[in-house]
């Protein structure tokens, strides 16, 4: 049998440092529900002492998750670990991810500590975190511009201290893939214990190098990748999933490993995480992309109908997008419904599904099919408006140039009407909607596409609106794309809403 390489998921922690990709508590549960269907080894839940909401999101990601191990991040400080030890107590099975910065330019410039004062601060921060959770993982943060020496006695210091993994992080992106297989083949040989260790390798896109790095950091020796889903995170993001499960899995001759991923989730936790994101996914991702199997070409046309592997090196089958996943029309039922959403991984309360029956009924009457990608659309927003403090009852507008724009919101048992004038629909309905909440934002970014093709398709509007210093994604659907951009609009407001809330509660937040 081959070896085994364990799939380190990122997406709740790293992959939420991208710009706006900010989840909800209910988003994180709902995505790490996905992770474990999709069948990654470790969840990163988030960095409980960033928060009292950071905090209780990684808690119930801990309890909800039920295969896969769940870890925290803690900084390598006393007060960061019992927190992300309090926060993992109803895991299964808990993972204490503690780091500190083992390069020259971080240890002088952001620690401002000595190299021996490193030494000491994550042997101490290990054996901390391994009185408390069974498993621990060390990271040397900036690993790959740091000494190698040095990375061999830190890693020697956090495994005599009881680490289980020890990641080697390129955590700005520069390294290439000769050096980081080298410097993982130096640490391995050089650290005392390396045998009782996972290696593990997280890394940066800012090269477009994540993914060939993490394949190189493997041949070095490292049996653990970090990754994101749609290989979002900070900056050009982290290492995607999605490519380097498909990399070792396509090229299985030359990369004689596997990994535990059930390939067939890939593009449906693809598609959830960019709708709780908002995050789109650009059309031409490998393998999640929406013209990753497409044959534009005649000659490529012709060949694939001939035998498809002609150009085409793994199936889209394979990786969970079918080429005619027409899901349901009218007369479907509410029975067939909930079948299907069962199938695409959501659990549906009985209200829910009469709710999202509802809403199905009118979608399906404005048009014929009904695909996957609607149906998975409907119940996240449905989901999403569950948890939103302000929901969208009627929206006119009337007239160009001026617009005119009444908004009826709906606060609790509240309903609220305000009208607005504006440059057009989409400007004025939303003046309308700041002037009922209290909140004025700016509009930095306002896409609509089409969710499945076809002339009636539902468009889905994402924007990101600012507030001050926040930045928020917010997205809708509708098959009128003037509704679509203000159900987007008022989603990101609501995201707004919640953090405000969020930080009356908890008045200590960083
Ligand atoms: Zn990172």
């Amino acid at each position: 049998m081959s070896e085994r390489i364990h799939i380190f998921d990122t997406t709740l922690r790293d992959g939420e440092q991208s710009p706006g990709a900010g989840m909800d508590d209910n988003a994180k549960v709902q995505m790490a529900q996905q992770l474990d269907r999709l069948g990654v080894d470790i969840i990163e839940a988030g960095f409980p002492i960033a928060s009292q909401q950071e905090f209780e999101s990684v808690a119930r990601v801990a309890k909800a998750v039920k295969n896969a191990r769940v870890a925290a991040l803690a900084r390598s400080l006393d007060k960061d670990i019992d927190r992300a030890a309090e926060a993992l107590q109803y895991a299964k099975r808990p993972v204490l991810h503690t780091f500190i910065a083992t390069s020259e330019i971080h240890m002088k410039y952001k620690l401002r500590m000595s190299p021996e004062q490193v030494l000491d601060a994550a042997a101490a921060a290990v054996a901390r975190a391994k009185r408390q959770v069974p498993r621990v993982e060390f990271s040397a943060e900036d690993a790959t511009r740091s000494d190698w020496e040095f990375l061999a006695q830190v890693s020697t210091a956090a495994i005599e201290a009881g680490a289980d993994v020890i990641n080697l992080p390129d955590t700005v992106g520069y390294t290439t893939p000769d050096e980081i297989r080298d410097m993982f083949r130096y640490v391995i040989a050089n650290a005392k214990g390396a045998e009782k260790a996972v290696f593990s390798s997280h890394n940066h896109n800012d090269l477009g190098l994540a993914v060939a790095n993490a394949l190189a950091a493997v041949e070095g020796g490292a049996r653990q990748i970090e990754c994101t889903v749609n290989g979002i995170g900070e900056r050009a993001g982290n290492t995607s999933l999605e490519e380097v499960v498909m990399a070792i899995n396509t090229r299985n001759d030359r990369f004689q490993y596997e990994c535990g991923i059930n390939t067939k989730e890939i593009v449906p936790s693809s598609t959830l995480l960019s709708m709780i994101t908002g995050l789109t996914i650009p059309f031409n991702k490998p393998i999640v992309g929406r013209n990753a199997f497409a044959h534009e070409s005649g000659i490529h046309q012709h060949g694939m109908i001939a035998n498809a592997s002609t150009y085409e090196i793994m199936t889209p089958d394979s990786v969970g997008r079918s080429r005619s996943d027409l899901v349901l029309g009218k007369h479907s039922g509410r029975a067939g419904l909930a079948r299907r959403s069962a199938e695409l991984g959501f659990e549906l309360s009985d209200d829910q599904t009469d709710q999202l029956y509802e809403r199905f009924i009118v979608l399906a009457d404005r048009k014929k099919e009904v695909y996957s990608d609607d149906l998975r659309m409907l119940i996240v927003d449905l989901h999403n408006e569950e948890f939103q403090t302000y929901h969208l009852e009627e929206l006119r507008t009337f007239g160009e140039d001026p617009t005119v724009a009444l908004v009826k919101l709906k606060c609790g048992d509240e309903m609220i009407t305000e009208t607005a004038t504006g440059d057009g629909p989409v400007h004025a309905a939303s003046v309308a909607i700041e002037r009922i909440v209290g909140h004025t934002g700016r509009l930095e970014e306002f896409e609509v596409r089409a969710t499945t093709p076809g002339k009636d398709a539902l468009g889905e509007a994402h924007v990101t609106v600012r507030f001050g210093e926040r930045a928020y994604r917010g997205s809708g659907a509708s098959t009128d794309i003037i509704a679509s951009g203000i159900h987007a609009y008022l989603n990101a407001v609501n995201k707004h809403v919640a953090y405000l809330e969020s930080k009356k509660l908890n008045g200590n937040e960083k």
